[in-house]
């Protein structure tokens, strides 16, 4: 695989010629890799030249692709869609091929900054738990090792509470005890349930297509009464008052149909089914609660605990 630093080698020029840039896939994978690698813990610029040559990318000219290439590539916002003419950028017409956050993140890392707060490492907990004194969100910070929450809310009420942080574990541990007590005790039963609710969407939406089905032969009847009026008029058997009253009034009758079909979609259906994805939720999240990592955790919490309220120095869910 025969490579540059200049972004030629990236991208060729498209089907019909033209002077646009379009990634190249043999070396575009390459240089995505060339980001991400350097972006992971112990990494360098020199490190990630190593790795280059062992996968065998060398230059045009067929020789080792050297740490001053890869430098040069992992500087270059070309990736990301912008062109750097004499210091200033410009919107390139190529297709960026690295991602803005990664691309930003390579930057930091070059010039020495210390890598942003990770955004992926979230706590489950976050905007999940509400100051029951005020209202507002709990808000989670990491202290030696452990996460604490506390209203930053600067009302009296908030500031003077006796018990202002809470552990992490012990808002866990009540969710935990709350998700046993959703655990149904017999599969049976709970199959049954799952089963009968299944069948009356299953009922209702039959149903429903065939109500949708009528209505929508109704629309069609009416559309072809309309067109039918329009001939009518130009043909002159009927006035243009006769006609914009009537075609009017077909308008109306489209337009209250229409707004029909619109409310099948969203009644009693969705909520049976809203109802069985909870229920097969809380019983999956019972039984692998443990094992979710803490955005999975956070979802669960989010849909299955509508309020989890940090009162004095205990949570109620
Ligand atoms: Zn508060």
């Amino acid at each position: 695989m025969a490579t540059g630093s200049s972004p030629r080698w990236v991208y060729d020029r498209d089907d019909h010629g033209k002077r646009i840039h379009v990634p190249n896939p043999a070396t575009m994978n390459s240089v995505r890799a060339m980001f991400e690698l350097y972006l992971k813990p112990g990494q360098s610029i020199e490190s990630v030249a190593a790795k280059m040559r062992e996968i065998g990318l060398t230059t045009r000219n067929g020789r080792p692709i050297p740490e001053s290439h890869v430098h040069k590539i992992l500087l270059n916002p070309f990736y990301i869609g912008i062109n750097r003419f004499n210091g200033q950028e410009y919107p390139g017409a190529q297709t960026p091929i690295v991602r803005r956050e990664v691309w930003e993140a390579v930057q930091d890392k070059l010039h020495g900054k210390r890598p942003k707060k990770q955004v992926r490492h979230n706590v489950s907990l976050k905007g999940v738990v509400t100051c029951a004194t005020c209202g507002s969100q709990v808000s989670w910070q990491l202290q030696k090792g452990r996460y604490y929450g506390a209203c930053q809310r600067r009302d009296e009420r908030c500031k003077n509470r006796k018990y202002k942080y809470i552990r992490e574990d012990v808002v866990q541990e009540a969710v935990k005890q709350e998700l046993e007590r959703l655990l149904c005790p017999s599969q049976s039963i709970l199959e049954w349930v799952v089963e009968s609710m299944q069948s009356d969407v299953e009922k209702a939406a039959d149903n429903r297509a065939e109500v949708e089905q009528n209505t929508k032969a109704r629309i069609e009847r009416i559309k072809s009464m309309d067109e039918a009026l329009y001939d009518d008029k130009l043909a002159g058997v009927i006035t243009q008052e006769r006609y914009e009253t009537k075609h009017e009034s077909f308008m109306g009758e489209i337009k209250t149909l229409e707004l029909a079909m619109a409310s099948f979609d969203s009644t009693v259906t969705e909520r049976k089914r809203r109802g069985i994805y909870m229920l097969e939720l809380s019983q999956r999240a019972a039984k692998y609660y443990d094992e979710k990592d803490d955005d999975e955790k956070r979802q669960i919490l989010i849909e299955l605990f509508e309020n989890i309220m940090f009162k004095n120095d205990a949570v109620s869910v």
